[in-house]
């Protein structure tokens, strides 16, 4: 008898602490607190997103030069350089107004945009003749997006076996063309589309 008790009470204790112990599941399964791994070399981009004194999409609109790395222009968009490539031939596409918001453009804006963004594809199959193109937009800082306060289509040429484990690694990637020769390779192209 005082064994069945005992058990009793064993019983009763177990399933009272079924409530902690599903909080402590829940905790787990629905992360109420994360662990926080400290990326000091983070820090820049954290700080590039809060400071953003000045957009240099917006200053790259001003003219076509490599200091903005800015090679083409339309009536409502431009085609520039990423400086810090991911590929030979990386450029973006952007709308000449700064809009973070991809459905806050006109549909004049919008057409034209796309319309460049063709263009831009265009340019690196004719001079970089790549295998395929990545086509990429991070809309919102959430999203991952560097400037999200002005939207920017990533174009990147892409060849069979080009992408080696060193961004995965170290996060760096070789790239075989300077920056300057990208944008010679591109201008001249660019030039050629103006005239005609
Ligand atoms: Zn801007």
């Amino acid at each position: 008898m005082a064994n069945k008790k005992i058990a009793k009470k064993k019983k009763s204790k177990k399933s009272s602490s079924k409530g902690p112990d599903l909080l402590k599941l829940a905790k787990y399964v629905w992360p109420l607190e994360r662990d926080i791994l400290y990326r000091p070399d983070r820090l820049k981009y954290v700080r590039k997103l809060v400071k953003a004194e000045e957009c240099v999409f917006c200053c790259a609109t001003k003219n076509i030069s490599f200091d903005s790395l800015s090679l083409y222009q339309t009536k409502h968009s431009l085609i520039v350089l990423n400086k810090y490539p991911y590929n030979s031939g990386h450029i973006m596409v952007i709308p000449r107004r700064h809009c973070g918001d991809l459905l806050k453009l006109t549909q004049e804006e919008h057409y034209d945009l796309h319309d460049t963004l063709r263009l831009a594809m265009k340019a690196l199959n004719d001079v970089y003749q790549p295998g395929g193109i990545n086509i990429g937009l991070n809309h919102g800082a959430t999203a991952g997006a560097g400037i999200p306060d002005h939207i920017h289509y990533h174009v990147i040429p892409r060849w069979n076996g080009d992408l080696n484990f060193f961004p995965l690694v170290a996060e760096t990637k070789v790239v075989v063309e300077s920056l300057e020769q990208t944008y010679e390779r591109l201008l001249g192209y660019f030039k050629t589309r103006t005239k005609a």
